[in-house]
């Protein structure tokens, strides 16, 4: 029975086609690394991850291979993280890796480091078949003292994914700025309970941060 039990939790983490943790799972990561960074003010880095042109992969290759492409790329960056760190398949070919205590000055080396390795793979596909996959990368930090949401850091991810692709994919958009990069509804959170939004006030925060780390406040 416990072994049932167990098995069925373990499924209900993961994503069956690639193993990797499941949007579920993710997201209950996500809202975990939410409240570490809120007590501690360590950076904490989202990467949302797209592959590029995979429509053609399946339409070139047919949908088999697709799923082969899926699992490689899944492997690849379970092999490209540390053992703390949660790579999840976010939804279809688009996947999330949650990077607690990871500092603002190396995001983009670790990021681009995981893209590098994704365009190097030769991916089997058939006896004599390979097929080759690129990535596009966004990323945003958890905003440092601030109680953020799951939803607007995903979305901060999410339009760097976004600027990535515009910009031609294969590349790398990270947010290094760790408080600017606050949003309005993150400023809410807050300071909406204390109904002190004068800009006066936010103002004197932002020049004379008393942690230091809330210094893009005034944004
Ligand atoms: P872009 O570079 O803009 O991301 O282009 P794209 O072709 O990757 O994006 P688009 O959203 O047009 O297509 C995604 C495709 O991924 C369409 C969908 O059929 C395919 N897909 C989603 N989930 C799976 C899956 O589990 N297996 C396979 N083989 N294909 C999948
Ligand atoms: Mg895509
Ligand atoms: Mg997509």
């Amino acid at each position: 029975m416990q072994s049932v039990i167990d098995g069925l939790c373990e499924l209900s983490l993961k994503d069956p086609m690639t193993g990797l943790a499941n949007r579920r799972h993710f997201l209950s990561v996500l809202e975990r690394e939410i409240d570490g960074v809120a007590r501690s003010g360590e950076p904490a880095l989202l990467l949302m991850l797209d592959i590029d042109h995979f429509k053609s992969i399946n339409d070139t290759h047919g949908h088999l291979a697709g799923d082969q492409v899926l699992q490689a790329v899944a492997r690849c960056l379970s092999r490209c993280i540390r053992p703390m760190d949660t790579v999840a398949r976010y939804g279809g070919e688009e996947f999330a890796v949650v990077l607690p205590n990871c500092l603002v000055s190396v995001g983009e080396a670790v990021a681009e480091r995981i893209r590098m390795t994704v365009e190097s793979l030769m991916i089997s596909v058939g006896p004599s078949s390979h097929v080759k996959a690129t990535i596009s990368i966004g990323g945003a930090y958890a905003p440092a003292w601030v109680r953020s949401t799951a939803p607007l850091w995903i979305e901060r991810a999410d339009n760097l994914l976004y600027r990535a692709k515009s910009e031609g994919r294969n590349r790398v958009c990270i947010d290094h700025q760790q408080a600017i990069a606050v949003s309005a509804e993150e400023k809410n959170l807050l300071f909406g309970h204390l109904a002190l939004g004068e800009p006066a006030w936010l103002e004197r925060v932002a020049v004379e941060p008393a942690s230091g780390s809330v210094s893009g406040v005034g944004e």
